[in-house]
Parts: C-alpha cells; sequence; structure tokens
C-alpha cells in the first residue's frame, strides 16, 4: 500500500516536473530543452512502476529517489523563472526609460517636437470622442537672441530652463507642454475653448514675466509672446491647426511682443 502510495506521489511530482519544464520552455534556454526534464521524469516513473511488481522494496526506495529528484527540480526551474522573470522585469524598464528620454528634449526635460506632436494627434481623437473641445498655444521667446549675444549661450540655455519650468508649472494636470525647438514652444489644452486658451496663455504670460526676470546671477527680463488657436475638428489638419497657432503668435510679436493674440476661427456650433 505504502510502496504505490510513493509511487503516485512519485508520479505526481514527476508530472510536475515535466509540467514546469513546459511552462519554461524557451525561458531558460541555458537550462537544458524542456522536453529532457519531462523525459526524465517519465522514464524514472515508468521504471518505478514496473519495478513495483517484482520488488516492492525497491518500489519504496526508488519512489522517494524520484520525489526528492523530482523537488529539487521544481525548486531549481522555480529559482531560474524567479530569475528570468526579474531580467524580463528590468528589460522592460529600460525600454521604458529609453523611449521616455528619446521624448524629452535633453536641455529643458519638456516633450520634444515629435512626441508633443504625437500627444497632440492621441488627444484630439481621445477628445473628439468625449465631445470635448481642444486647443493649443504656441509660444516664443521676445528677444533671445540678444541675450544670448549679451550674456552668452549658457546664460540663454538658463533662461530656456527657466521659462519651461514657469510655464510648467501654471499648467493643469492633462496639459502638454512641448519644445518645438529653439525658443519656441507648444502647449495643448484639452478641454480648452479658445476663451480658455486665451486666458491660459495670459497666465503663461504673466508667470515669465513676473518669475524670469533674474535666470542665475544675470538680470535678464525675459518675456514671451504667445498665439492660441481652438481645433477645429476633424476636418482640419494638425499642420493647419499650429499655423494658425503660429500665426497668431507672430501677430503677437509685430503688435509689439509681451502679448498673447488668438486666431478667430471657432469650431462650428462652439459658444
Ligand atoms: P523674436 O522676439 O522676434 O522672437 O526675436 P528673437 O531674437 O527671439 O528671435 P530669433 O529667431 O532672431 O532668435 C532666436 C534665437 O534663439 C537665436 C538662437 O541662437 C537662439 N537659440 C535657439 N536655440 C537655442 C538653444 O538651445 N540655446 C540657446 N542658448 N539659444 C538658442
Ligand atoms: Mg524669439
Ligand atoms: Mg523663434
Amino acid at each position: 500500500m505504502l510502496a504505490w502510495a510513493l509511487v503516485g506521489l512519485a508520479l505526481g511530482v514527476a508530472a510536475a516536473v515535466g509540467l514546469c519544464a513546459w511552462w519554461l520552455r524557451g525561458r531558460i534556454a541555458a537550462h537544458g530543452a524542456w522536453w529532457r526534464h519531462a523525459l526524465a521524469a517519465l522514464v524514472l516513473v515508468v521504471l518505478s512502476w514496473w519495478l513495483a511488481w517484482d520488488w516492492p522494496w525497491a518500489v519504496v526506495l526508488l519512489s522517494l529517489g524520484v520525489t526528492g529528484w523530482g523537488l529539487s527540480r521544481v525548486l531549481r526551474l522555480t529559482r531560474h523563472m524567479r530569475q528570468s522573470l526579474d531580467e524580463h522585469a528590468h528589460a522592460r524598464a529600460e525600454a521604458r526609460r529609453a523611449k521616455a528620454d528619446s521624448e524629452r528634449d535633453a536641455l529643458t526635460g519638456v516633450l520634444n517636437r515629435g512626441a508633443w506632436r504625437a500627444r497632440l494627434e492621441r488627444l484630439a481623437e481621445d477628445t473628439q470622442q468625449d465631445g470635448r473641445p481642444l486647443s493649443v498655444l504656441f509660444f516664443d521667446i521676445d528677444l533671445f537672441k540678444l541675450i544670448n549675444d549679451s550674456l552668452g549661450h549658457q546664460v540663454g540655455d538658463d533662461c530656456l530652463k527657466a521659462v519651461a519650468n514657469t510655464v510648467a508649472a501654471e499648467l493643469r494636470g492633462g496639459d502638454i507642454l512641448g519644445r518645438l525647438g529653439g525658443e519656441e514652444f507648444a502647449v495643448a489644452l484639452p478641454g480648452a475653448r479658445r476663451i480658455h486658451a486665451i486666458a491660459v496663455g495670459e497666465r503663461v504670460r504673466m508667470a515669465v514675466q513676473k518669475h524670469c526676470q533674474v535666470v542665475g546671477e544675470e538680470v535678464v527680463e525675459l518675456t514671451v509672446s504667445v498665439g492660441a488657436a481652438e481645433y477645429l475638428g476633424p476636418e482640419e489638419s494638425f499642420d493647419a491647426l499650429m499655423d494658425r497657432a503660429d500665426r497668431a503668435m507672430y501677430t503677437a510679436k509685430g503688435s509689439g511682443r509681451n502679448m498673447v493674440v488668438a486666431d478667430a476661427a471657432t469650431p462650428p456650433g462652439a459658444h
């Protein structure tokens, strides 16, 4: 009776080894092919079964052996599985970090042009689905070349960081800030109509004027000119939307700088 119980136990453990090895196939390549573990387990079980007819005492020893061997295999395989899962998690985290880095502007830490544009497109889809408006702001630092020329490129870089940080602090959670290049930035404002975009633009403009007067040791008196435009819906291309915001920004430049100008267009039915 005991012998058969042990055969049953050995059978169970051997089956567990086989299953475990099969489940881990490919993930523990260094540990040998999965079918070798399963085959070894099967051979040992059949052998103990066969011996059980003639030498019951032999089956006790063999079953105990199979059980011990099986348990040690399961433990080893589990340890390998944990290791390989850790390695997978590590590799995934690395890939995520690399992707996040590739989306960021190295100087200011905000999204770069390509990533900002991709986010804008995703936001446009989401807001359209929810029936919510979407607006964009474009802003450009005023007379930035003068700062670079008079105080040097390093101070210029510090100014860019100061402006990005100041603007980021003025935005809401879902708003997306990006650096389009040089001293030009953009913000996507989900849920904002033209009138709200003007208000946010004004807030951003005033914040820069207030908080970017001194950068490092230098008095710089930074200001920005801001263009705002509301997305007209799927019939409008993103290039056309960005062009309207860009033109509004240049109107602000032409009207004396340090101001917000909004493109006049609004989607049909908007109020
Ligand atoms: P406006 O008010 O009309 O925008 O005048 P502006 O001087 O800001 O415009 P302009 O386009 O003539 O000059 C932009 C300057 O921005 C010139 C360029 O050297 C500087 N710039 C662009 N990228 C960087 C950067 O990464 N670091 C620094 N320090 N300067 C930059
Ligand atoms: Mg400029
Ligand atoms: Mg510019």
